[in-house]
């Protein structure tokens, strides 16, 4: 007979039933850890990331081949920073009972509710943002008094290692703990009968960690994905418009789950828009290949997605504009450098998935109408934005579609703002975190009536006589 020889996958697996074993024994023993206590686990995971804000640049940088310091300063660490202490201060107002009106046929009574802790949660994260996508959520967990297990994404390994050293150092592992691995110990991860299961990842995946969990009745808040359209109204000039869309295309090299995915803009500025596009992101970015500030792709796979993407809408005959790129100078990195596709047919691969990379699809369109028919013919999308020079046409299009969020005149600021909620709808997820919603999700709201000892509904028992009548007569 052979013994079977432990892998790292199989150790991790066996690690991450005895660790949910753990916390779920300490979470019996601590059921509502007190809010002072709460906000102290957020002010040392604060505290945490500024003092290694460094070594997650570096892990990230080393993870993406090249990653920008900038980009990370804003979207991991200071993103985090900023969420931790907005939770922080405003944590003893969202766990604070609510106190509910009672209807005078049910007085007299107290009606409140209880915000408490669900348990024990676990949070799948995505390589994409892989600081920010893995301890934005555990700042909602932990406020909420949760116990938490998180499963990094295995594209980013260094940045795993990093989170699980770093939140080993804070946390004892009955209260957080790290599981890194694959797709293997990502499945095993969704079938733990956890308390809540909070997954940030592709459409595709997302199916299957909600069919995985809806095994435990587990609730889910899926993060997922789409193609997030941006219009251009014809009363806006596509000039200005350019500035900021290209800033949000190419940010972190289009990998951001709300990145504009493609453009419509009035037909026959396609071209014009096409080249504004350009020159923006030569502007922010000149010199790809050498910029330290610009971003490359993950993985090998990824890139190779993308080159076939702009491969086949170049063969199709449509119009490709490419920064210039020498490889040679870009080193040992998997830079893909902006690019923007005029008018791709529809049936093109570029206009069948998220795109996830640095690649704009810019299309015509007649007037708001025909873009929000266009946008209403695909799944409903994470993000939308809208430029027009009047409120009342950005808003009258915005009852005209429905997306997880939206931008008027600017991409992606709207997950910036933490009292906003921040999710998708549809194919793009369900639920939402950020501020607020983020507790919320990781809170069970108990409903409370308290009554006094003696009660008048005791009056509308059986049998019933005059009394009842009465009641039913107040109830009319
Ligand atoms: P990914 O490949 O890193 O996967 C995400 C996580 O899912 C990883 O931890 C991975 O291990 C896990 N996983 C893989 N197979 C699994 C399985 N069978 N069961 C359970 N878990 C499994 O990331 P990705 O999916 O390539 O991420 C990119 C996608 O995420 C894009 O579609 C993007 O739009 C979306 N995204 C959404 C948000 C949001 O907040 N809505 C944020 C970032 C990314």
């Amino acid at each position: 007979m052979t013994a079977e020889l432990a892998t790292p996958e199989s150790s991790e697996m066996d690690r991450l039933h005895t660790i949910f074993a753990n916390q779920k024994k300490a979470f019996e023993a601590e059921r509502h850890r007190p809010i002072e206590q709460r906000k102290a686990d957020l002010k040392k995971i604060e505290d945490m990331v500024k003092a290694r804000a460094d070594d997650f640049a570096a892990a990230i940088d080393a993870d993406f081949s090249r990653r920008s310091a900038g980009e990370t300063a804003v979207a991991e660490t200071g993103f985090t920073i900023a969420t931790a202490k907005h939770t922080r201060q405003h944590l003893s107002q969202w766990a604070s009972a609510k106190k509910k009106p009672v209807p005078m046929t049910l007085a007299p009574g107290k009606a409140y509710v209880r915000r408490e802790p669900k348990g024990v949660v676990g949070i799948i994260a995505p390589w994409n943002y892989p600081m920010q996508l893995a301890l934005a959520p555990l700042v909602a967990a932990l406020g909420a008094g949760c116990r938490v297990m998180i499963k990094p994404s295995e594209f980013t390994p260094r940045t795993s290692e990093l989170l699980r050293e770093v939140l080993g150092e804070l946390f004892s592992e009955d209260h957080v703990a790290v599981i890194e691995g694959g797709p293997d110990v990502a499945a095993a991860f969704s079938s733990v009968p956890f308390d809540h299961l909070f997954y940030t990842g592709s459409t595709h995946v997302g199916r299957i960690v909600a069919k995985a969990a809806a095994e435990n009745l587990t609730p889910v808040t899926l993060e997922l994905g789409g193609k997030s359209p941006t219009v251009i109204a014809p009363d806006f000039d596509i000039a200005e418009a350019a500035k900021t869309i290209a800033w949000g295309k190419f940010l972190n090299a289009g990998q951001t789950c709300v990145a504009p995915d493609y453009a419509l803009v009035p037909r026959g500025s396609e071209q014009a828009f096409g080249e504004a596009v350009m020159s923006e992101a030569d502007r922010m970015w000149p010199n790809v290949a050498e910029n330290d500030d610009y971003t490359a792709i993950v993985s090998e796979r990824h890139h190779t997605r993308l080159t076939e993407m702009v491969e086949e809408a170049r063969k199709s005959g449509a119009t490709v504009l490419q920064a210039d790129f020498e490889a040679s100078k870009a080193g040992n990195t998997r830079l893909f450098p902006p690019t923007v596709v005029i008018n791709p047919s529809r049936d093109l691969q570029l206009m069948q998935e998220e795109i996830f990379g640095p690649v704009l699809p810019v299309l015509g369109h007649d007037g708001l109408t025909d873009a929000a028919r266009t946008i209403n013919e695909g799944d409903r999308p994470l993000a939308l934005y809208i430029y027009s020079k009047s409120p009342r046409t950005a808003r009258g299009f915005l009852a005209k579609t429905m997306s997880g969020g939206v931008g008027v005149n600017v991409p992606m600021l709207h997950l910036s703002v933490e009292d906003l909620p921040f999710g998708g709808v549809g194919h793009s997820g369900q639920g939402a975190y950020h501020g607020e919603y983020g507790f919320l999700t990781f809170t069970h709201e108990r409903a409370v009536f308290e009554a006094p000892v003696w009660h008048p509904s005791r009056m509308i028992q059986p049998p019933y006589g005059k009394m009842f009548e009465f009641f039913k007569k107040l109830q009319a």
